[in-house]
């Protein structure tokens, strides 16, 4: 089988331990393939045998036994004429390696103890594509019999089970994110070539196809992709799917030919596919690409974080698969992704993602009616960062919903502790993100912190924004009402600066309308803001949905808006977000108010709240 020496050589095990600083660590041998492997060699009554996985230009062995290498390179191996012949054959034989001339040079042949016979089973996932070899030697020349056959076989298929479980990813058979990385880290160190460009690929719009259509068609598109971005990468580069809509790539070679192929990716991935009787779809994907100069020693998880980030800085709606190259000014970026996710999982040296809360009255009675929870990163050298310079980058990189039940969780935790202390607690509305309004987990999880904190259902409230909502409607709603049988409530917020049709609104119930800010500030000195202003709150009208302002800053905004009998407001101008600490102090004042003390005046309520 191997073309290279038996004992694992010093430079090998330096490099290996070299290898585990960057924390792959598929070089561990698998207890559970070690014993299959060894069943094999015993049910056969053969002397050393191994499972074999060919990638590139080199066989990857996962487990081994009476042989000590880890990695040998392809050619002249056994393996390759296995892998070579599998579609024809589920079983290969070499009788005596030593009269046969591909072999007759293998160093297992050629050095003692000289193996001389040679069999192997194909091992076949379960989607057809060929993952390797089940192989065992034994020194004499020899023929199995075909019980012996028949026993390996069945060896086999336990090994596939065991590798595609571990190895490759569930739905396109291709590498995993930890397989390709491992392939990726060894590809770097050993390239003959000079160069390798490593690719993150980011299919835009797949989310809805699953949505739209469902899992199994989804499945059926991740898998065409699969397959066609293996076909284009070729035998001697690397693909792989990292889950969900994400993949990656390595190609290996010239600089200068890496143009053309990327090129040819956008026709490969931009090329349309049939769903049922769906039709024609085309999806379009986001590309991030990094560079480098092979032999490279550095670690494969920074090139591809460096693509991953490279792909999350193209924005906006894609008319056709775009790629970018990863810069020195996305380090930033990518430092900061880096940072958010430490600040998510608790690492205070990241910083801590705490909700501020912003009072909603009205001016009318003098009353709070409302808090918005809105999150801000206090970090420990940059100060407190606001959410429009994190948000969109957690949107962007999966992590939005981490986010936003954090700060669910925080919500829960306050009220809890505003109402064992007997202040008069007011609904508080939190900012979902639609990813985490659709995630399949948030009803769960939300009935999980309202039972832990026992907050009712209907002093939540959840704004998500108008042009978020009302995207898919079809998905959204059912969702919606489910948060509505929980008591909760749901706000529209920017209202106005979406595209939304009455249609569309329509389509769901919600309770109140945010009007956007730049419908509000300026109101009183511009006919055109008036008019907009007029045409929402008649929308709101019209779907019995409670109107509060947002973003009031001045005095003669606040006489334009009593005017038109709209009362409802959230503003500066009575106060911006204000840490827990101070909600506690402005609902210990409220509460101790006389019972017959006469409403608050908008300059005694601004006091209150700024107090
Ligand atoms: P939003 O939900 O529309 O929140 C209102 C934003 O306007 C807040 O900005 C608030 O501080 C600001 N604002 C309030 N009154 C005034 C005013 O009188 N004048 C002006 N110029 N601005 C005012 P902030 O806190 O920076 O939040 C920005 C956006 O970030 C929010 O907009 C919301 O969409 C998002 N966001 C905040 N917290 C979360 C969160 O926990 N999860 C998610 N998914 N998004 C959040
Ligand atoms: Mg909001
Ligand atoms: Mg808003």
């Amino acid at each position: 089988m191997e073309s290279s020496a038996l004992q694992e050589p010093e430079a090998e095990q330096r490099r290996l331990a070299e290898l585990s600083r960057y924390a792959i660590t598929l070089d561990e041998s698998d207890p559970k393939l070690d014993l299959i492997t060894e069943l094999a060699i015993k049910s056969v009554g053969a002397e050393i045998g191994g499972i074999s996985i060919v990638y590139q230009s080199q066989i990857w062995l996962p487990s081994r036994v009476g042989v000590e290498v880890r990695h040998v390179p392809r050619a002249g191996s056994f393996c390759t004429w296995v892998v070579g012949a599998a579609s024809e054959a589920d079983f290969f034989e070499v009788e005596d390696a030593a009269s046969d001339p591909r072999f007759r040079d293998n160093p297992l042949v050629t050095h003692a103890p000289h193996f001389h016979h040679y069999a192997a089973v194909p091992l076949l996932g379960a989607r057809g594509y060929l993952l390797g070899t089940l192989w065992v030697m034994t020194s004499r020349v020899r023929r199995l019999d075909r019980e012996q056959v028949m026993m390996l076989q069945g060896m086999a298929r336990l090994v596939v089970d065991t590798l595609e479980l571990r190895y490759c990813d569930e739905v396109t058979g291709m590498s995993n994110r930890q397989v390709f990385l491992h392939h990726l880290q060894l590809g770097l160190e050993q390239a003959t070539l000079p160069h390798v460009v490593v690719g993150f690929i980011n299919l835009a719009g797949f989310r809805r196809i699953n949505d739209v259509f469902g899992r199994v068609q989804g499945d059926h598109v991740l898998r065409e992709m699969g397959q066609r971005l293996a076909g284009w990468a070729g035998p001697e580069n690397l693909a792989g799917h990292l889950g969900g809509d994400q993949f990656a790539f390595a190609l290996f070679g010239e600089r200068d030919e890496h143009v053309a192929q990327l090129e040819q990716l956008k026709a490969v991935l931009d090329a349309p596919f049939v769903l049922g009787r769906g039709g024609a779809h085309v999806l379009h994907a986001r590309v991030g690409i990094e560079h480098h100069d092979t032999p490279y020693r550095g670690s494969a998880v920074a090139l591809l974080d460096a693509a991953d980030t490279a792909s999350s800085s193209i924005t906006g709606p894609l008319q056709r698969t775009t790629v970018r190259e990863y810069g020195a000014e996305l380090l930033t970026r990518s430092h900061m992704v880096f940072e958010l996710q430490g600040a998510l999982d608790g690492d205070a040296h990241h910083g801590v993602l705490v909700a501020h809360y912003q009072p909603q009255v009205d001016y009318t009675s003098g009353t709070l009616i409302g808090l918005e929870a809105l999150v801000r990163w206090q970090h420990p050298l940059r100060g407190m960062v606001f959410p429009n310079s994190f948000i969109p980058l957690a949107e962007s990189t999966d992590k939005i919903y981490q986010l936003d039940m954090l700060v669910l969780a925080q919500v829960c935790r306050d009220m809890r502790g505003w109402l064992d202390a007997g202040l008069p607690v007011v609904p508080v509305s939190l900012n979902f993100s639609r990813r985490s309004l659709l995630h399949p987990q948030v009803i769960t999880d939300l009935t999980a912190l309202l039972e832990r904190y026992a907050i009712p259902g209907h002093l939540l409230e959840f704004e998500v924004t108008e042009s978020q909502l009302l995207e898919t409607v079809e998905l959204v709603a059912p969702r919606v009402a489910e948060f509505r049988a929980l008591g909760a409530h749901i706000a529209v917020d920017d209202f106005g600066t979406g595209y939304s049709n009455l249609d569309a609104i329509s389509s769901f119930p919600f309770d109140r309308l945010k009007v956007d800010r730049q419908f509000v500030s300026g109101v009183a000195d511009s006919e055109k803001v008036a008019g907009l202003f007029q045409l929402i709150k008649g929308i709101s009208e019209l779907f019995k949905a409670e109107l509060l302002c947002e973003g009031l800053e001045e005095a003669a905004d606040l006489q334009w808006l009593a005017g038109q009998g709209a009362g409802r407001v959230q503003g500066w101008y009575f106060s911006a977000a204000r840490t827990p600490d101070a909600i506690v102090r402005i609902l210990s004042a409220l509460r101790d108010r006389a019972a017959d003390a006469p409403p608050l005046t908008v300059a005694q309520l601004r006091a209150l709240l700024q107090s």
